[in-house]
């Protein structure tokens, strides 16, 4: 984040920069149950290959037989078979290959494999390649087999684009598009349609939303960029419209749509970190607060009987938010910090209406305010803060982790499935084109 007030300075902020998002479209009622995913209940089983499924026939050229290609024959088998049943006349892609970026000596697409840490469809011979050296077993190691799948899925996602004549979009298009593909394919293997593969729509899905997290475009990429995938934000957003709304909301993703929910700070400088230690920081703060949910601000202090074991706390007895300076320096990202302060804020707005303060409703409530918080501080509104590049995906990457608190009621407890709190979170943030009366939005009790 920066500051209105104080000029550049050259710190790096933290590992994970990016661009600054605004997402338009109205959640619908059952992707905001904290007990579901999209409308999918909540599970914690297995997720991976199905076991005793024989292996795919597919002809992968340049294979070393070894069991990362045969995964990837089998994700490549099952994601064009889904397609087969969703989309009428879909051909298989023509080739699928298999290089080793630590020894190839080959070309693909035009391209040397050598050291390309990879995986694409081409559309000169229609054709889809990956690296098994390198980046398929990283993931796999890092994210489970499953982000192997999604990966190819959204590779795919680009052959469908093809045969559906989508493919002269601009690249933040085709890349939002495939990765929205990929959801709706995650969607057909969450409830268990897929023959071969499983996933489990808590932890399974948390790691494919990591998956994209990782696989992010280098902070500062801006969206115009020719070879722009997305930030973070972005590319969990395409995924979710998939996963949530199907096939027919991501053929829907044109430029306009793209242009829509890209803020203009999606270039600018990322400003220097701002410190909880700051007090002209923390009066910003305080300040953006205010103007987001249009309520008398809780003050801050630094009660440690009320932070308990966390970096910040509400206390309703005073209608305060404590502070733990120490801890909260110690969070990674001057986002992550700032939005944990926001969320007990936030629960200060529901004390205010009487709303009970624990369970995952009111978590689902704070990561929503929280969101609602982030979009009113989108540089186009001049705010005393400002969201700056990475930011968002600082948010994303937040939610993603289970011991965060801006996703978690006043016990510190969250919602058990990183996808709904994304989406909670973004709710609020679209709900912050509608000012103060996003707040409503947020608390509506229909909505949760
Ligand atoms: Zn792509």
């Amino acid at each position: 984040m920066r500051t209105k007030h104080v000029a550049g300075l050259a710190v790096a902020l933290l590992l994970l920069a990016g661009c600054t998002k605004t997402i338009s479209g109205t959640p619908t009622a059952e992707q905001w149950n904290p007990t579901e995913v999209a409308g999918l209940p909540i599970t914690t089983g297995p997720s991976g290959e199905r076991p005793g499924v024989p292996p795919a026939h597919v002809s992968v050229q340049g294979t070393d037989n070894g069991p990362i290609d045969r995964l990837a024959a089998d994700a490549v088998d099952d994601v064009q078979a889904y397609w087969g049943k969703v989309l009428p006349g879909y051909r298989p892609v023509i080739y699928v290959s298999s290089f080793d970026s630590r020894s190839s000596t080959g070309s693909l697409c035009g391209q040397s494999t050598k050291g390309l840490v990879n995986a694409f469809y081409c559309g000169n011979d229609d054709s889809i390649a990956w690296d098994r050296g390198v980046l398929l077993p990283t993931l796999a190691h890092d994210f489970g087999d499953m982000s192997v799948v999604a990966v190819l899925a959204h590779e795919l996602g680009h052959a469908v684009q093809t045969r559906l004549g989508a493919a002269g979009a601009s690249s933040i298009v085709r890349e939002q598009q495939a990765d929205c593909y990929a959801g709706s394919y995650f969607r057909y293997v969450a409830e268990g349609h897929s023959p071969r593969f499983q996933i489990s729509t808590g932890p399974g899905l948390n790691d494919i939303l990591s998956t994209l997290f990782f696989i992010r475009d280098t902070p500062g990429t801006s969206a115009a960029s020719p070879d722009a995938h997305g930030t973070a934000f972005d590319r969990v957003t395409a995924f979710q419209l998939g996963f949530g709304d199907g096939v027919p909301r991501c053929e829907s993703i044109d430029a306009a749509e793209v242009n829509r929910r890209v803020t203009p700070a999606e270039d600018g400088p990322s400003g220097p970190s701002l410190a909880v230690s700051d007090p002209a920081a923390l009066h910003d703060l305080q300040t953006t607060i205010k103007s987001a949910f249009g309520t008398p601000v809780a003050p801050f202090t630094t009660d440690s009987a009320c932070v308990g074991r966390y970096a910040v706390g509400f206390c309703p007895s005073d209608n305060s938010v404590a502070l733990n300076l120490a801890r909260l320096s110690e969070i990674s990202g001057d986002f992550a910090a700032f939005g944990e302060i926001v969320s007990r804020a936030a629960l200060s707005v529901q004390h205010a209406r009487g709303l009970p303060l624990t369970g995952l409703v009111a978590a689902q409530r704070t990561a929503c305010l929280t969101g609602l918080w982030a979009g009113s501080i989108v540089p186009s509104h001049h705010q005393a803060l400002e969201l700056s590049p990475g930011d968002l995906d600082e948010a994303v990457a937040e939610l993603l982790a289970d011991d965060s608190l801006i996703a978690a009621d006043q016990a510190g407890a969250a919602v058990p499935s990183g996808f709904a709190r994304v989406d909670a979170f973004r709710a609020g943030y679209a709900a912050a084109n509608t000012g103060t009366a996003g707040v409503a939005a947020c608390l509506t009790d229909s909505h949760w």
